[in-house]
């Protein structure tokens, strides 16, 4: 660990373990998540915002503040630094003109899963962790996948039995061992955590080790980057877990104490799907925790996270942000998908969809303000989604597909 680290911070009790010590660790003996804490005093001396000039095109800019060394070994297929595309036509339509994607979807495994495996798995290899363990909806075990793939150590998967096809197959290409499991993620969280107290494996499922988050909060530093440093009035995450929208946050906060930015934030914005929004009800309910959410389903299958491990970091941020958390509808999200496709032409995740139906409630709520610049995060590509968007265009005999492409047989 070099001394850009200064020590791990339970978020619950504020414990610290010092930047020497730092292994492998999972999270405090309180339970809570741990964070990592960097010299940002030191580091704001030393590294200004001029040399990202000459910095790697990936997540790896950010390296000054990342835990991984970068001089030894680091695991990327090319992670980060994804396009901020405009929304125009859609956002010309519905009245917000200033509507930006982040689109994560242009990742390696199609989503930001990438960011925060890379960043685990390369500790790993770090501190010398052989067999790594994740519970998933689908998207951060194929990341862990491809990953362990490239650093050459072992991966185990546990996945819901409803998990999308596209993530098996990448998974078992991919060389990982996969179990499926009856039940929802909490059920595949609580097979890791019991196998990962049998042994030498390190469960790197959500909030469960600190370096994940670390790589997602890149989001964070590329937006303000990208956007020259002036922030969006409005950014909307699409919330399963709360990991994202947690890192993206602690982004902003690093960002302000290293003098990048200013103390103002956007308001944040956490969609979740009607058929499972523990944070939603929690919000509205003006609750600090979530209770689980009963029989969760939803296309966004990222986001069936019946009691998100996050709950209590995503709901202090929509009130620190003076945000909203907002739910829609499996029909809502499958419509704005194809709306913001044939559109603006970007194929996004039902994931990213649901932010972009989230829009239009906003804006009957007020909580859009005219001339407000909006950033949607679509943290996975369409692509992974046939199951879900092919109840749109149920074709799969020829004979359907025939009909859908109007297609002229050769004689
Ligand atoms: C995991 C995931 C989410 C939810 O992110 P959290 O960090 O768990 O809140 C959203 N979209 C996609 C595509 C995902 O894979
Ligand atoms: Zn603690």
């Amino acid at each position: 660990m070099t001394a850009k680290v200064a020590f791990l911070e339970c978020c619950a009790c504020r414990k610290r373990i010092p930047g020497g010590e730092i292994q492998s660790h999972n999270h405090c003996d309180c339970g809570g998540p741990l964070f990592v804490r960097y010299n940002l005093d030191t580091i704001r001396n030393t590294w200004r915002r001029p040399e990202l000039t000459t910095a790697p095109l990936t997540m790896w800019r950010y390296a000054q503040v990342l835990p991984a060394e970068i001089e030894k070994q680091i695991i990327t297929l090319g992670e980060g630094m994804t396009p901020i595309l405009g929304a125009v036509r859609l956002g010309r339509r519905i009245g917000i003109p200033d509507l930006w994607i982040k689109d994560e979807g242009r990742n390696p495994t199609g989503s930001s899963k990438a960011r925060g495996l890379a960043c685990a798995v390369s500790m790993a290899l770090q501190t010398g962790l052989m067999k790594l363990a994740i519970a998933s909806t689908g998207n951060a075990a194929s990341a862990l996948a491809a990953y362990t793939a490239a650093a050459g150590i072992e991966a185990h998967v546990f996945l819901p039995k409803d998990a999308r096809r596209a993530d098996i197959i990448e998974c078992k290409s991919c060389g990982a061992h996969l179990t499926i499991v009856e039940g929802s993620i909490d059920d595949c969280a609580a097979r890791v955590a019991e196998l990962a107290k049998t042994g030498n494996w390190q469960n790197v499922s959500t909030l469960q080790e600190p370096y994940r988050l670390e790589g997602e909060k890149t989001m964070g530093y590329e937006v303000a980057e990208q956007f020259h440093w002036k922030l969006p009035g409005v950014i909307v995450y699409p919330t399963g877990s709360g990991l994202g929208i947690v890192a993206i946050w602690k982004a902003l906060e690093e960002m302000e104490a290293l003098g990048w930015i200013g103390s103002e934030r956007p308001r944040m914005v956490a969609v979740q799907p009607e058929g499972c929004m523990p944070l939603v009800r929690a919000w509205q309910e003006g609750a600090r925790q979530s209770r689980p959410f009963e029989n969760p389903h939803t296309v966004a299958s990222g986001l069936r996270v019946p009691k998100p491990p996050g709950d209590f970091l995503v709901l202090d941020i929509l009130r620190a942000s003076d945000g909203a958390a907002v739910a829609v509808s499996d029909e809502e999200i499958l419509d704005a998908g194809i709306a913001l496709a044939s559109e603006d032409g970007i194929f996004a995740s039902p994931e990213g969809a649901a932010c972009v139906a989230a829009l239009s409630k906003l804006l009957v709520d007020g909580f859009w303000k005219a001339g407000e610049k909006v950033l949607i995060y679509n943290t996975g590509s369409g692509l992974k989604y046939s199951e879900a968007y092919s109840t749109r265009f149920p074709a799969t005999a020829s004979a359907e597909q025939d009909k859908l492409g109007g297609l002229i047989t050769p004689r």
